[in-house]
């Protein structure tokens, strides 16, 4: 059973964030809903208001340019993503990721940005996001700044966010794109399912970039690797970043098993 709460469709960036100065520490905003409203009907989050991103201007642009990069709207779909050409071509690890997450279902809904403000240590959006050095942009009624990804997410379901703030995009530079690269993510069955473990490694010629989900509080991203590192070396640096836990998915040995496993297959398909 849903618990009472006012919902409210801003149209209109000025009224957003008048509402949020006021509301704030009551409110929750969304765009997709998949984790909101689960969470709403799990007892999990309470809020007094519940504010429809969706029908404000601006949030829904998904463009890419070649000084400044990629920018994902708050609004933007994990499908628009999947099936966008440029994605597709310069931050494939991102399509293989959205690829990844969930089903058509849900894709059509969720969105990145919701991936990312959850904050769940599993979110499929967060590995890639951080090899590509992501920057979050986040805006309120006194302005807008921008955290790198790395710095943005704090613990399990926990975000530098302020509650009069909401993220209003995605920003990947232009840095690493059209590198190769992959997204592995361990599933307890072949069809659609939350990540046990998942690993997303881009190559450069001269760098090596690695992030790990569903090994720690946080997502992790590993310290820069020269392009000549060994997949030895990476797996060291891994086994001293990750502290995976045991839970109903997964034991800690499996997951510290995986990455590792995970780190040898797309370091030989990088090399390739
Ligand atoms: C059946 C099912 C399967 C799933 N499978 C996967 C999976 O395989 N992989 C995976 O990673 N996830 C999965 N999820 C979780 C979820 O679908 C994703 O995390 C999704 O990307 C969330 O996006 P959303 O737009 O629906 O977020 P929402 O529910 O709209 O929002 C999520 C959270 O972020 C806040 N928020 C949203 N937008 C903003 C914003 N712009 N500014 C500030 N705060 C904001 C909301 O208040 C809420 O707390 C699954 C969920 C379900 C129900």
């Amino acid at each position: 059973m849903l618990h009472d709460f006012s919902y409210v469709a801003p149209t209109a960036v000025d009224e957003l964030f008048t509402f949020l100065a006021t509301h704030g520490t009551k409110t929750a905003v969304f765009s997709g809903g998949t984790d909101l409203f689960v969470n709403i009907r799990g007892g999990l989050s309470a809020p007094d208001y519940v504010v429809n991103l969706k029908s404000v201007p601006g949030l829904s642009d998904l463009s890419f340019d070649p000084k400044a990069g990629l920018s994902i709207g708050a609004c933007v779909p994990v499908t628009r993503v999947l099936n966008d050409p440029t994605v597709n071509k310069k931050y494939g690890v991102i399509a293989k990721a959205a690829g990844e997450l969930a089903t058509h279902q849900l894709r059509n809904r969720a969105t990145v940005v919701g991936n990312i403000v959850t904050a769940s240590p599993c979110g499929d959006m967060s590995s890639p996001l951080l090899c590509y050095d992501a920057q979050v942009e986040i805006a309120s009624a006194g302005g807008s700044r921008i955290v790198a990804l790395k710095e943005f997410i704090t613990g399990v379901k926990r975000t530098v966010l302020q509650p009069e703030e909401i993220v209003t995009r995605i920003i990947v530079p232009t840095t690493y794109a059209g590198t190769k690269g992959n997204y592995l993510k361990l599933k307890r069955i072949k069809g659609h399912d939350l990540g046990v473990v998942a690993v997303a490694m881009i190559a450069t010629s001269k760098v090596i970039r690695v992030a790990i989900s569903s090994a720690a509080p946080t997502p992790v991203l590993l310290p820069d690797f020269p392009a000549s590192a060994s997949a030895e070396t990476i797996k060291e640096s891994a086994r001293k970043a990750i502290s995976p836990i045991d839970d109903v998915r997964c034991t800690k040995e499996y997951r510290a098993f995986m990455v590792e496993e995970f780190i040898d297959r797309l370091h030989a398909e990088v090399k390739a």
